[in-house]
């Protein structure tokens, strides 16, 4: 049996990661420090044989008895205003953190895929993004924690690989979202469905003519697990090319809950990419890859995710980003 161990695995995407390696039949080791994670979004797996959990910060020393074949890095906060409440945790956890795993990878002989973001790409001059794009990141402005620990995460990493020869993955993720997002975490997809199912009108920042491209998460579940057992090295795009301005998600998340509230305009946070495009050419290439849940289909899924919490979780909304 294959021993994977994923970090983030209380998170919203590791979370969906241990669900599936323990379908496809591996013993699934989760590690956590629960800063941004939920234990809630695991609980199922504890009854499991093949699941067990080390509450951990991954900045820190990692030890990790027996043998391991694949660490999969996915802790992190992933939301802008998480960046702005813990931009040193989000730091060391990309920088300090990654170069513990790959240390353990090293030591163990296992291939170590890293969970990279569109955020290299910055607010990017080049649309859609292919890998080829070096990007336009602000490294001193309020994304700059995240996005520069994730650039130094894909620099290690590659730097492992050619000195080390470890057998390394990079997947560059873009928007994604469902079941088990925070509902609170800020980002406009739990953002404007709480505010339609408290009756609140939509808070679309700027003028809402940015744009983003929103992957269902076993869609992307799907490309990780493809390019983990793919043998190539360098970073790969898996999010789902179907763009759309957030004054037209609005407009969907209205229809979805059927609100009859409107979309109200409110500051433009500071370095907000103005556009984002996966360029999948690649994954569809290497892995026979591509998206299969629309839009239509994955909201409506995440919608009854947020139907199940209870109405004090609903109550709670999201701090602003300033
Ligand atoms: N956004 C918005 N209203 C909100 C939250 C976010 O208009 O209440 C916008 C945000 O400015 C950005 C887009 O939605 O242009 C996606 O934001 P998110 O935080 O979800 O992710 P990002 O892609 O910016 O990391």
């Amino acid at each position: 049996m294959k021993r994977v161990l994923i970090t983030g695995a209380a998170g919203f995407l590791g979370s969906h990661l241990c669900d599936r390696f323990i379908a496809e039949g591996y013993h699934v080791i989760g590690m956590d420090n629960l800063i941004t994670g939920d234990m809630r979004n695991i609980q199922h797996l504890f009854k499991l044989e093949h699941f067990e959990f080390y509450h951990h910060d991954v900045s820190k020393f990692v030890f990790v008895p027996g043998d391991l074949d694949y660490i999969l890095h996915f802790a992190s906060p992933a939301s802008p205003i998480d960046y702005l409440k813990i931009p040193i945790q989000t730091l060391k956890v990309g920088s300090l953190g990654t170069h513990n795993l790959l240390g353990l990878a090293k030591a163990k002989k296992a291939r170590m895929l890293i969970a990279s973001t569109s955020e290299v790409y910055g607010d990017p001059l080049v649309h859609p993004q292919t890998e080829d794009y070096w990007g336009n990141v602000n490294p001193v402005g309020p994304r700059g924690v995240y996005d520069e620990a994730k650039r130094f995460q894909e620099a290690i990493t590659m730097a492992y690989h050619t000195f080390h020869k470890l057998e390394t993955r990079i997947v560059r993720i873009f928007n994604t979202y469902g079941p088990r997002m925070r509902l609170n975490d800020g980002r406009v997809l739990p953002t404007f469905i709480g505010q339609a199912m408290r009756n609140e009108p939509l808070t679309a920042f700027g003028d809402g003519s940015q744009t983003r491209s929103f992957c269902y998460v076993s869609d992307l579940v799907d490309g990780i697990y493809k390019l983990l057992l793919s043998d190539y090295a360098l970073p790969v795009n898996i999010g789902n090319p179907a763009e759309i301005t957030i004054n037209e998600f609005g407009e969907e998340i209205l229809k979805l809950t059927a609100s009859t509230q409107k979309i109200i305009h409110t500051p433009l946070p500071k370095d907000d990419p103005k556009q984002r495009k996966p360029d999948i050419t690649l994954a569809r290439k290497l892995l026979g890859w591509e998206p299969k849940v629309s839009r239509a289909e994955g909201l409506k899924i995440t919608l009854d995710y947020f139907k199940s919490l209870s109405p004090e979780e609903l109550a709670k909304s999201a701090p602003r980003f300033a």
